[in-house]
């Protein structure tokens, strides 16, 4: 059957990878090399006149950071043909970090006098990165309620010159939802590109290329890698022809280029994804139930439940629930920071998606840059915490939110 049209997530994430290399290895070789040799003049003038600029220099590209791309790109692409019936093709460039692949997303699309629309309740990092940046480059930032249709026309109408509309769904940490195809539908009869930053989700949960999205965005470090072991991007576009010009350029001459030792910690985690995600879903569901129902707590953020605002959104774009929760506890600011130091199993950190259980304070952490009228707008109150549920055993679990707790609430 090949392995161009694997159907499965785990056959994918087994597969993909490529094995090529002269000594048989059974796992992805480290390439750890900056450059790579020609056997002759003639050689050399090939490969650089070639459609593949990898094995060339590591900056343009390398066969470990090919592999991890290529496990992606399947993953994203699993399932979805083009209006012709063929199998979609997408092409993915692995950076250093989520932060490398949003510049090369943003400087690849926008240049000064353009206009990025996006939504409140951003990843801190991307936020600041739209508006401490890219704003001094001349790009117009325009933060809105996107769920607001008329609203979004009225925007795309009042700025001709919008280049792309950006997506973070479901938002850490309030897991508000967009609706990615409806978006994708207004933008594109705009003539405007929609990109969607799929970090929560990741491509097990959903995928926006089925939705309608130009580009893709992964901070890797998250559930793709899943063992926090070390900091990737990933930029995804089904455009080929651009990813391999304008976006190929940014992303080499930016220089946000991975390495050989990270790629394969990112090939090694994702073998795991489809388990560790469904383990993940599964006791996500439990712990928020738990803490749904436990009198300390006022409220619990999970897309899971009927009451949470974009629980119908989640349903129709999302094959599961995502693993990641917010809470408030009834004793605001000083319970919350209580429970984060009474936690014995959980481990005290920021980032998400790893198999340990994380727990954090965005309003001191994260989201601390952004003023607090602003995040509040948005539902990140001094009192959040954050969980990214990971995969241990759901009554140890659940025991260390118990003694947790019942220590805030003293
Ligand atoms: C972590 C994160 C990023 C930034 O990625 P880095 O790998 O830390 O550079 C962007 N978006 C979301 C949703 C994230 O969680």
């Amino acid at each position: 059957m090949g392995k161009q049209n694997l159907k499965g997530v785990s056959t994918i994430t087994l597969h993909t990878a490529s094995h090529e290399n002269d000594n048989f290895s059974h796992t992805t070789p480290i390439y750890a090399t900056s450059t790579f040799t020609f056997n002759s003049a003639e050689e050399g003038m090939d490969r650089f006149k070639g459609n593949d600029k990898t094995r060339l220099y590591s900056r343009w590209g390398n066969p470990t950071f090919t592999a991890a791309e290529q496990t992606i790109e399947a993953l994203e692409a699993r399932g979805i043909h083009n209006a012709d019936g063929t199998p979609l093709k997408v092409k993915a460039l692995l950076h250093a970090s989520g932060q490398a692949a949003m510049t090369t997303l943003f400087f690849s699309n926008l240049s000064a006098g353009d206009a990025l629309i996006s939504h409140y309740s951003l990843y801190g990092g991307s936020q600041e990165l739209m508006q401490k940046v890219l704003s001094e480059a001349g790009v117009k930032i325009i933060l809105i309620d996107i769920h607001d249709e008329a609203l979004l026309l009225a925007t795309l109408n009042a700025n001709p010159n919008t280049k792309l509309i950006h997506l973070e769904t479901p938002a850490n940490p309030t897991l508000q939802c967009v609706d990615i195809e409806a978006i994708c539908k207004i933008a594109h009869a705009n003539g405007v590109k929609v990109s969607v930053d799929n970090t929560v989700a990741t491509p097990y949960l959903q995928q926006p290329f089925a939705l309608g999205a130009d580009f893709v965005f992964h901070s890797a470090t998250k559930f793709l890698n899943g063992h926090g072991s070390a900091l990737h991007g990933v930029l995804l576009g089904k455009d080929l022809d651009f990813m391999h010009t304008k976006v190929w350029k940014w992303h080499v001459l930016l220089g946000g280029n991975s390495n050989a030792f990270d790629a394969y910690l990112l090939i090694q985690g994702m073998k795991t994804l489809e388990l560790r995600m469904e383990k993940h879903c599964t006791n996500a569901n439990l712990v928020a139930n738990y803490l749904q129902n436990h009198p300390a707590i006022a409220h619990v953020n999970y897309t899971g439940f009927t009451t949470h605002p974009h629980h119908h959104i989640a349903n129709k774009q999302m094959k599961q629930h995502a693993p990641l929760i917010s809470f408030e506890l009834k004793g605001g600011l000083e319970a919350g920071k209580q429970f984060i130091n009474a936690v014995e199993i959980c481990t005290r950190a920021v980032s998400l998606g790893t198999v340990d259980t994380l727990v954090s304070h965005p309003a001191s952490m994260t989201h601390m840059s952004i003023p607090k009228l602003e995040r509040e707008k948005y539902g990140i109150t001094d009192g959040l915490i954050r969980m990214s549920v990971g995969i241990e055993n759901i009554e140890d679990l659940q025991a260390d939110l118990e003694q947790a707790l019942s220590n805030a609430s003293k």
